[in-house]
């Protein structure tokens, strides 16, 4: 199949030519046609599967036809996070340099105004978190029935995000006759629900959902303790055996995880950016942009942050916790190991995690050996449960790795990964839970609606401030956080 075969307008042909596209993915060689159409498509498919392509190009297509007109945008197109849908506008500058259009990017974290006058200029595209579009919308700075074509991208994200009640709220605000493309990885019964009741007779597409894990990625379990510091303490070991590491990201599950990784790693010594749901807009672009540029060497994020995020093939991929949901983990170590390239994927598991563990095992039907740490690592009597496997011991070098960045301020100089079994971490002082409470009531929320409700299907995700079970609450507080650090 050609992109010349699928009906695309010359203009829109000229624009993937200049992209470098030589041949449609298979997601778009099935939706385009039935896009340009103007039925209805559903889509599974998930990030990495040219699904943005799938949806821009068809639009550029049918948008040559009629102009913006003030405060009446004609398309939508909405997305879980800022991330994706900034990166959706990326692709709107990348394939639609020959149309000059009129593209608004309204998302929460950034100015409102310029937003506005965007909008009031008259835009062609709308890309737009659910929060940010309901303020537009409620503040009468947006009119919707003039919305040709919908898009609902990562619908199965936007559930676990607590976003259903907006998406339903705005297809009924706009015309009933407009088209809809919606695209979500998986189709949970919620999701069918929705799309029963806001797709009209679709083209149902589906391209196969990754199961299973590139060879090219060596994929390790580390044994770890539940305790929290004991698990930071285990990660920094395994970080430390690693002596090829060019560029890493660790996932957490939770966004207070994430931040408490960072502060830790960072103390440490280790040249540590985050990014989670909490951070401003800038903070993320920027962080995401040092993690390009080779200026931060380990990115610790959560799976709602790192969602279909464009960023670079990485080295290493270590899960800090295992992913409550088996295809987390697929779409985790998918980071590394592309294009025939050699990746490392290390996974902490503790004994309560070892059901998710037998979860994610099961989907991608392999069974992964254990990394031997070596002494101290506290893990061996904590993860007793955890399936018997043979272990393999890592490739050490005469001298540990030192950490990238300066040396650690509030703590000692890396240790070599057999070093005697540290003490076991303070009590908490009285003031931490304080302190932990009053940094999550600081903490911005991502979007003015916020997540009303996880779904039970994710229990772990990065939608919920409350501290994961095995922080600040348990009596876990790190001693360098109570102190006064300046962390770099
Ligand atoms: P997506 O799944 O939309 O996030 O796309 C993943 C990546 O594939 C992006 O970097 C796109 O630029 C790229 N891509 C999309 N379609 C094609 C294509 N037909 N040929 C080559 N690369 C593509």
């Amino acid at each position: 199949m050609m992109f010349s075969e699928l009906g695309l307008s010359p203009k829109t042909l000229e624009a993937v030519t200049a992209a470098g596209y030589t041949t449609p993915t298979p997601i778009q060689a099935e939706a385009i046609p039935p896009a340009l159409a103007r039925r209805d498509v559903m889509g599974l498919a998930q990030t990495g599967s040219g699904k943005t392509a799938a949806f821009v190009l068809p639009m550029l297509s049918l948008l040559e036809k009629g102009r913006a007109r003030a405060r009446m945008p004609r398309t939508l197109i909405l997305e879980p996070t800022r991330e994706l849908a900034d990166q959706v506008r990326e692709a709107f500058e990348t394939l639609g340099k020959m149309h000059n259009l009129n593209v608004a990017l309204l998302i929460g974290g950034v100015a409102f105004e310029p937003q506005a006058l965007k909008i009031d200029r008259g835009a062609d595209v709308v890309i737009a978190t659910p929060g940010r579009l309901m303020d537009h919308f409620e503040r009468g700075k947006l009119l919707l029935t003039g919305i040709d074509m919908l898009v609902i991208d990562e619908a199965d994200r936007m559930l676990d995000m607590g976003f259903i009640p907006d998406i339903e709220k705005i297809c009924k605000l706009l015309p009933f006759t407009r088209q809809t493309l919606f695209f979500s990885a998986t189709m949970p019964p919620e999701i069918q629900r929705l799309t029963a009741q806001f797709l009209s007779n679709p083209v149902r597409v589906e391209v196969s959902n990754r199961s299973s894990t590139a060879e090219t990625i060596t994929q390790m379990l580390v044994k770890a303790p539940h305790e929290a510091k004991a698990k930071r303490d285990t990660l920094r070991q395994l970080l430390r055996t690693q002596t090829n590491v060019k560029n890493g990201i660790i996932f957490a599950n939770r966004k207070t995880t994430v931040a408490l990784l960072e502060k830790s790693l960072k103390v440490h010594g280790f040249n540590a950016g985050a990014l989670h749901g909490d951070m401003d807009q800038s903070a993320r672009m920027k962080t995401l942009q040092g993690f390009r540029n080779n200026e931060i060497t380990y990115l610790i994020a959560s799976d709602v942050a790192a969602r279909g995020l464009d960023i670079p093939e990485v080295s290493h991929v270590f899960n800090f916790d295992v992913p409550t949901h088996a295809e987390d983990y697929v779409h985790r170590i998918g980071r590394t190991g592309r294009a025939g390239r050699e990746g490392q994927a290390f996974t902490l598991v503790t004994k309560e995690e070892g059901k998710y563990w037998k979860g994610i095992e099961s989907l991608i039907k392999k069974e992964i050996p254990y990394f031997d740490l070596g002494e101290g690592t506290g893990a061996d009597e904590a993860t007793d449960e955890a399936p018997a496997r043979s272990e393999r011991k890592p490739r050490r070098e005469s001298k540990p790795r030192e950490p990238r960045a300066e040396k650690p301020k509030a703590e000692a100089a890396p240790r070599a990964p057999k070093a005697p079994r540290e003490p076991r971490p303070e009590q908490p002082k009285p003031a931490a839970p304080v302190q932990a409470r009053a940094e999550d009531q600081r903490s911005p929320r991502p979007e003015r609606h916020a997540p009303q409700k996880r779904s039970d299907r994710h229990p772990q995700r990065d939608v919920s401030d409350a501290p994961d079970s095995h922080s600040f609450h348990d009596g876990n507080m790190p001693a360098f956080l109570m102190r006064s650090v300046k962390v770099g």
